[in-house]
């Protein structure tokens, strides 16, 4: 069986080759890295295609393979020949993929490429659960080898659900609570249902890295990530009849955020709220602190371009609605400025999240009631409980009382100037816009739904099935 209904096509990293005319080396490619070398080449005139690693497909199950190629429009695979081997090697040669068995270097197919035309490997057996071997890691679906320039992408055709069970075990543990699995299954799926922002360029998808979705096949899926992505088989995010832009984040230190004050872009259903599930679950290294000596800010500043002298005083002088940072302003000796906003903060100080504090010679400021007013100390400030008795607060840190034990109040606001630097104190990982990983499982600790998870992070989404020719592989 080898026919892929729906397929979304994955590049790994681009395969390039080299030549060589040495015969030093191609000795020591005969000897160590046989499958390198295609047909007998002569010392002289001698062209060592080598790939980044191995152009060696294996198939896991010990069957043989298919050739031929996939249908540009429909993704169906059309098979031109058969072979029994287990172990294919790819290579180039004179605008041809040659492809031999890699045990015995017999040549067993030559695939034209004129014309863009890309070959197509499929293992036996992939209408099931064939899987196969290429660079260390094991792929459900089959592979396009495709030429590109001086290269070779080689693109993972595999069927949509397929695909999601090897991006899980990579964007969240396999073994965390079923009902987080199942929210990050949605998002995943969802994110390779959204436009792709390669196919116009290179044929493919999405890619394996988080500039899409990690994804590395189905060496690390357990059985745990496998049914979470069972169970939500052929459901996604939804906004108004279109696929939502599932973005999500390791955490969000408390609060979530509008892309609008991380990216500049909006989304209805993107929207920043507080995050009550996070500090209900142990999250490591969710508090962070960071030290930067003036001298240390000035060159940062300097070094992204910024025009500065020594920086003397830095504070944040802006926060969003939910309290996360939105800008921060540097003054150097003579009064000038530099303002960061936006994801700039972030990147610029190298923060963890967006959601910290500057503090440091000056004195920080404490938000009142998230109104924007602000106090200069905790002296003399006094907490009012639900039963109306008051309590005044001492100097130092200040603890509210949270379900999972204690937590020290934040101080958001205040310049720090004088002394040697400043101290930024912080909690979350990543953007914040979205769902928060952790919050989710604290979620799914707490009992909640997949369901739950995904309209407390995706503000008015509806889940529902996906519909038309991308169903027919889920
Ligand atoms: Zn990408």
């Amino acid at each position: 069986m080898a026919f892929v209904q729906w397929c979304f096509a994955q590049a790994g990293r681009p395969l390039p080759f080299r030549t060589a005319s040495c015969s030093a080396l191609l000795g020591w490619y005969r000897q160590n890295r046989p499958e390198c070398v295609v047909g007998d080449p002569q010392p002289g005139d001698i062209i060592i295609y080598t790939f980044s690693h191995t152009g060696i497909v294996e198939s896991v199950q010990g069957g043989g393979f298919s050739l031929g190629w996939f249908d540009e429009e429909t993704r169906a695979f059309h098979e031109m020949e058969r072979v029994e081997e287990a172990r294919l090697a790819v290579a180039v040669s004179g605008g041809r993929l040659v492809v031999t068995a890699a045990d015995s270097g017999r040549v067993l197919f030559r695939f034209d490429c004129s014309g863009g035309k890309a070959l197509g490997i499929m293992p036996d057996g992939a209408g099931g659960k064939a899987q196969t071997r290429f660079e260390d890691c094991r792929w459900y679906g089959g592979f396009e080898f495709r030429p590109n320039g001086g290269k070779v992408n080689v693109i993972n055709v595999v069927g949509l659900d397929d695909y999601v069970k090897g991006v899980l075990p990579y964007e969240m543990s396999a073994d965390w609570p079923l009902e987080a699995l199942k929210a990050q299954a949605v998002c995943a799926r969802t994110y390779a249902l959204l436009p792709s922002r390669h196919y116009g360029t290179d044929r493919f998808d999405v890619c394996n890295t988080d500039c899409c979705q990690v994804y590395r096949g189905a060496g690390q899926a357990g059985a745990v990530s496998d049914q979470a992505v069972e169970e939500t088989a052929g459901i996604a995010a939804f906004y108004n009849g279109r696929y939502a832009e599932t973005y999500y984040c390791s955490s969000n230190g408390g609060a979530s955020e509008a892309p609008v004050n991380v990216w500049g872009n909006s989304q209805p259903y993107l929207v920043g709220k507080p995050d009550p599930y996070e500090e209900l679950t142990y999250i490591p290294g969710y508090d962070y602190t960071m030290q930067y000596s003036w001298s240390q800010l000035t060159s940062l500043l300097k070094k992204q371009g910024y025009a500065i002298g020594t920086v003397t005083s830095a504070r944040v002088s802006g926060t969003t609605p939910t309290g996360n940072v939105a800008e921060v302003t540097f003054r150097d000796a003579a009064g000038r400025t530099v303002v960061l906003t936006k994801e700039a903060c972030r990147k610029v100080l190298g923060t963890k999240s967006m959601r910290f504090t500057i503090a440091g010679g000056g004195s920080a400021g404490w938000s009142v009631n998230r109104s924007g007013g602000r106090l200069a100390s905790m002296d003399g400030v006094y907490a009012i409980s639900g039963g109306g008795r008051t309590g005044l607060f001492g100097g130092g840190a200040v603890y509210a009382i949270t379900a999972s034990g204690t937590s020290v109040l934040r101080a958001p606001g205040g310049a720090a100037s004088g002394g040697t630097g400043i101290t930024i104190t912080g909690a979350g990982w990543g953007h914040g816009v979205g769902m928060s990983q952790y919050g989710a499982k604290a979620m799914a600790e707490q009992g909640y739904t997949y369901e739950d998870i995904l309209l407390f992070y995706y503000t008015g989404i509806t889940l529902e099935r996906i519909s038309g020719r991308e169903a027919e592989s889920a």
